[in-house]
C-alpha cells in the first residue's frame, strides 16, 4: 500500500535531505483525465540543497513511463518521463521574488508539510505535452492491437486518414 510522503520543506532543504521511492501511476489522480490507463510507475528522487543564491531549494528527479492518449487515434501512447526540476522555496520574507526569477528554477512556497505526491503531480502535469501523438504511421499499428468493433473512436480515427 502506498503512503503519501510529506516533508517539512525548508528543514529538508537546509539539512540536504534525500527522499526517494516509487509512485504507482494509479495514485496520480489529477492525471487520470489525460492518461489512457493507470499502468506504470514513476521513480522519484527528491533532494534538498542550497541554490547558487544560497537559498534553500528542492531538486526533483522523475523517471518512468506512463500511457498518454494519442490525440490522433485515441489509443495508448507510451510516454517516457525523464524530468529534473529545480524548485526554490520561497518564504513570506522573499515576497519580492521577481528579481530572482529565472527560467531554470521555479518558485514554490515553503511549506511545513509539503505534499510530495502533489508536487510530483504538478511537475508532471507541467512537463507533459498538451496534445500527445504517435509518430507518423504509428497510429495504425496501435489500432491493430485492439478490436476495432469495441472502440468506435479508433474506427473513426482510421476513417479520417
Ligand atoms: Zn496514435
Amino acid at each position: 500500500m502506498f503512503t503519501r510522503p510529506f516533508i517539512d520543506s525548508l528543514d529538508f532543504a537546509r539539512r540536504g535531505g534525500e527522499l526517494s521511492g516509487e509512485v504507482p501511476v494509479a495514485e496520480l489522480s489529477r492525471m487520470s483525465d489525460i492518461l489512457a490507463d493507470s499502468e506504470g510507475k514513476i521513480s522519484y528522487l527528491l533532494r534538498g540543497l542550497a541554490g547558487s543564491d544560497g537559498k534553500p531549494q528542492l531538486e526533483l528527479m522523475l523517471d518512468g513511463v506512463c500511457n498518454l492518449r494519442c490525440q490522433r487515434c485515441l489509443n495508448a501512447l507510451s510516454y517516457p518521463i525523464k524530468l529534473v526540476s529545480k524548485l526554490r522555496l520561497v518564504t513570506e520574507g522573499d515576497a519580492d521574488s521577481s528579481d530572482i526569477e529565472d527560467d531554470e528554477v521555479d518558485n514554490i512556497p515553503a511549506e511545513k508539510r509539503l505534499d510530495v505526491l502533489a508536487l510530483i503531480e504538478e511537475e508532471l502535469m507541467l512537463s507533459l505535452p498538451i496534445a500527445p501523438k504517435h509518430g507518423s504511421g504509428e497510429c495504425e499499428m496501435a489500432v491493430e492491437g485492439l478490436s476495432r468493433s469495441n472502440n468506435p473512436f479508433a474506427v473513426l480515427a482510421g476513417l479520417k486518414k
